[in-house]
């Protein structure tokens, strides 16, 4: 593998336009401040936070010259990448492998940020003794994590039910769940709000459910929309943001097209907000929501000479907004050089993040391998910031091996 060495810039640029600005707010929660991330030290990837005020990424693992392997003790060693770290109640959770390569073979770990110890939760090994005879272990299984619970699902073969169970990343509690049981994600005045996720989808809800804070269902509402992410951003002002893919005449789902609706709480008014993106990935932030999709005529990056075709940037490098409220879509920016990585967006307080990566197919290694020889182009990945309150982009490629 060709080494290439990225000189960490800040390259700060001028806003194309401003009309995603907002006013200014107070924020000071750690979520509203970091975005929990990993970071890759010679070679090897361990978690990371990312402050996109400062552009700096700080690993967990503070020791300077750790090796960051099971064999210098490092405590991220195994850190699975596959499944983003979550931050809950002044920790960081993560999984681990517990046997190098395989990947069902996992411990829940947490790092605490006051006495920065890395303690093991559980394993997934103690987990499966959960599960009945009656379910076939070799049923697709779902897991993550999500609102201080580490979930775990295996869906029957037709997906009409599941087992699923919780951890409660506190206390390590184990609860099983029943099919009827939804999570709340957001509180709405005294009722509790749950949709079922991927992550625990048995096929038979769709919808989003008015529920008791224990996440039992008393009213269904959209009762017929397939609901893939909801946001409680805007309830405060009786908002309701979710996503759907389209579904198409055969009655299948289109995961590559998504359409953005806000459903009013009081009046019960639905309104489609933006159609037809290519993913559910979108941040939402003040009275905008952040997304990129395919744009018409992308930008030509140049001749692959690998897969023998000529490249485009697809997303055309523009991250667009549209206003909640009007409906109207803008420009946030527009830097065709950038690939935007439409499934690396985040909101951390007043600021968007955005993956990208670029490919210089102009700078290459031959490297001769069984299929011939191969062209190891120089790349570059990082994180785009957008600053929603002064409509400044910067741009923070990732200091990687
Ligand atoms: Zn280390």
């Amino acid at each position: 593998m060709k080494k290439l060495i990225t000189l960490i810039t800040l390259i700060l640029f001028l806003p194309v336009i401003t009309g995603c600005s907002e006013e200014t707010k107070t924020y000071d929660t750690f979520l509203d401040t970091f975005l929990i991330t990993d970071m890759r030290v010679d070679g090897i990837s361990i978690p990371a936070v990312f402050n996109p005020a400062k552009g700096t990424m700080t690993p967990l693992c503070t020791d300077p010259l750790c090796a960051h392997t099971e064999k210098a003790g490092c405590p991220f060693a195994g850190y699975n990448t596959i499944w983003e770290p979550h931050y809950h109640n002044g920790s960081i959770w993560f999984l681990s492998m517990v046997t190098f390569g395989k990947l069902d073979d996992f411990a829940v770990m947490r790092y605490d940020m006051d006495t920065a110890k890395v303690t093991e939760l559980i394993r997934m090994e103690e987990l499966r003794e959960y599960i009945p005879d009656t379910v076939n272990q070799d049923n697709s299984q779902s897991f993550g994590f999500r609102d201080g619970y580490f979930r775990y699902a295996i869906h029957a073969a037709d997906r009409t039910s599941a087992f699923r169970l919780r951890v409660d990343l506190e206390s390590g509690e184990i609860e099983i769940l029943t099919n009827e049981y939804h999570q709340p994600f957001a509180k709405y005045k005294k009722q509790y709000l749950a949709y079922t996720s991927e992550l625990d989808y048995t096929g038979v809800s769709y919808g989003i459910h008015l529920t008791d804070a224990a996440g039992n269902v008393k009213e269904t509402i959209l009762p017929d929309k397939r609901i893939d992410i909801a946001f409680d951003d805007l309830l405060d002002d009786g908002k309701l943001l979710y996503v759907t893919p389209v579904q198409t005449e055969d009655g299948t789902y289109d995961w590559d097209r998504m359409t953005v609706w806000m459903y009013d709480m009081e009046t019960g008014e639905d309104a489609v907000i933006v159609e037809n993106f290519p993913s559910s990935y979108i941040a939402a932030a003040g009275d905008y929501i952040y997304y990129s999709r395919y744009v018409d005529d992308p930008p030509k990056l140049g001749y692959d000479l690998n897969q023998k075709e000529d490249k485009f940037n697809l997303s055309g490098g523009i991250l667009f907004c549209v206003n909640i409220h009007t409906g109207e879509e803008s420009i946030a920016f527009e830097m065709p050089e950038y690939v935007l990585n439409g499934i690396e967006i985040d909101c951390v307080g007043q600021y968007i993040i955005i993956g990208y990566h670029n490919t210089d197919y102009e700078t290459y290694e031959e490297d001769a391998t069984d299929r011939g020889i191969w062209y190891d182009y120089a790349k570059e990945v990082g994180r785009i910031v957008y600053d929603t309150e002064t409509g400044t982009t910067a741009v923070y490629p990732d200091a990687s091996t």
